[in-house]
């Protein structure tokens, strides 16, 4: 008799901090790191210590790139952790660029913090700094997709493609001849950049991801209505403002434009983009052609075709330039970066239109924006919203609930537990209600810290 103990450190009734620790004899796996990102409750959990020791984990294996997949590894580090930390080659690029991301917006916090004097802790610490971040990047170790590595007598893993951003997989992990398959996020049928999501075979114990596991995406014609919203700004001589993740989604949208613009579908307006990690997201592209759809050729055409902005004083010529034009600027839920320059100077003007893409959280301005707020507030200033703002749902990274179950549908055995992840508690419940009634699956929905033992034959 083998056992395995389970520990869900994150991502369990909530979507963020994904963390899943598993001891075994042999090994001690950790599959992936993530911060706690949302409301203050919730961020206040990447404070505290770990339960588990950080010094006892022999490896952590990365889904993909994401902040909350791989947002703890440097505090991880801190706690003591010695092991490797191992992804496919794109999610240790992505990774990089995210944590150099994150330990700067730490340190620009804990600068504030101390001068503002705001901080209950004083000095306030940043979560992480650059050189915590240099100390991580040591540890990664890239794996080829699809190989199996064994890792000690009786446990082995491969990561397997599954469509939700550059190098993203699911795991299979073989321990003591039972297999436990993490879902990771899991992407579309259908997207502009990346092949399909594959999928299981097997799987003994299945944790899967529940973020639309309650809803579907809306059918949208993207194409039509943005070439709608091009041809009013071009009419008005206005400016079209689209505020973007800098993961896939920037280079999803530049695509689009790209396509219309190819296809002559839209004039030649001048499209900027400015989001420095969204530039260095693009890196990753060109050095990872296998991992998407996009031709090098096509890749250089489509950059060539618009202006990428590196340095803030072009940020500022950019808003000075009259000419109607399309800024895609970071962040995505306009919570910070540099989309905020423009609303600043563009908020109040008529003939501006702001495309919000994607989900918006409850607290952020984009959520705000969405509500029809009337004026916003940013750096401590209130600015009147007078311009147009549209919304598109569907350019999602996330498979919906209609997606995720035939993403399952391949598993050819029944599965002795399904564990539901990654979900809000609306969308957990729905998604375990579906699994019951189509499969008949015995599913569980574990609560933050649970533990679980499984006991192997
Ligand atoms: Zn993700």
């Amino acid at each position: 008799m083998q056992k395995v103990k389970i520990n869900f450190l994150g991502a369990a009734g909530t979507v963020t901090g994904s963390k899943f620790y598993l001891e075994t004899a042999e090994l001690n796996i950790m599959v992936d790191c993530g911060m706690f990102q949302g409301v203050k409750e919730l961020r206040e959990n990447n404070w505290q210590p770990l339960t588990i020791d950080a010094s006892k984990i022999d490896l952590v294996l990365l889904t993909h790139g994401h902040l909350d997949h791989t947002g703890y590894l440097p505090r991880l580090k801190k706690e003591g952790f010695q092991g490797k930390i191992i992804g496919t080659s794109p999610t240790l690029a992505i990774t990089e660029i995210i944590l150099r991301d994150s330990a700067k917006i730490h340190e620009e916090e804990a600068e504030k913090a101390n001068k503002d004097g705001f901080s209950k802790h004083s000095p306030a610490q940043p979560f992480y700094t650059l050189k915590d971040v240099e100390k991580t990047l040591v540890h990664f170790e890239s794996q080829e997709e699809e190989q199996w590595e064994q890792i000690s007598e009786n446990i082995k893993f491969r990561f397997v493609a599954n469509g939700h951003i550059i190098g993203s997989c699911f795991i299979e992990l073989d321990i003591f001849g039972k297999l436990f398959v993490f879902s990771g996020d899991i992407g579309r049928q259908k997207d502009y950049l990346l092949p399909p999501p594959k999928s299981p075979k097997w799987a003994d114990y299945l944790f899967i991801e529940s973020t639309y596991g309650h809803k579907l995406h809306p059918e949208e014609n993207v194409e039509g209505i943005l070439v709608k919203l091009i041809t009013d700004t071009i009419n008005q001589r206005g400016n079209l403002i689209i505020p973007s993740f800098a993961v896939e989604r920037l280079q999803s949208l530049m695509f689009v434009l790209w396509k219309l613009y190819k296809k002559n579908q839209i004039p030649n307006i001048p499209i900027f983009i400015d989001s420095p990690m969204g530039n260095n997201v693009l890196s990753v592209f060109e050095n990872f052609p296998k991992w998407h759809k996009l031709p090098i050729s096509e890749y250089e055409a489509m950059c060539n075709h618009m202006t990428i902005i590196s340095s803030y004083r072009d940020t500022w010529k950019t808003i000075d330039n009259p000419r109607p034009k399309i800024v895609i600027a970071g962040s995505g839920m306009v919570t910070g970066g540099r989309v905020l320059t423009y609303l600043q100077q563009l908020l109040d003007v008529a003939t501006t239109i702001v495309l919000l893409v994607g989900y918006q959280a409850e607290g952020t301005r984009g959520r705000l924006l969405l509500e029809g707020t009337h004026e916003l507030k940013i750096y401590g200033k209130y600015y009147p919203v007078k311009c147009k703002i549209h919304h598109f749902e569907s350019l999602s990274a996330h498979a919906d609930q209609k997606e995720l179950i035939d993403w399952m549908s391949t598993i050819k055995n029944i599965p002795e537990q399904v564990f539901l992840i990654h979900g809000e508690p609306t969308s957990l419940n729905g998604f375990r209600v579906k699994i019951e009634d189509t499969y008949g699956w015995k599913t569980h929905i574990p609560s933050l810290y649970e533990e679980i033992e499984i006991m192997i034959p």
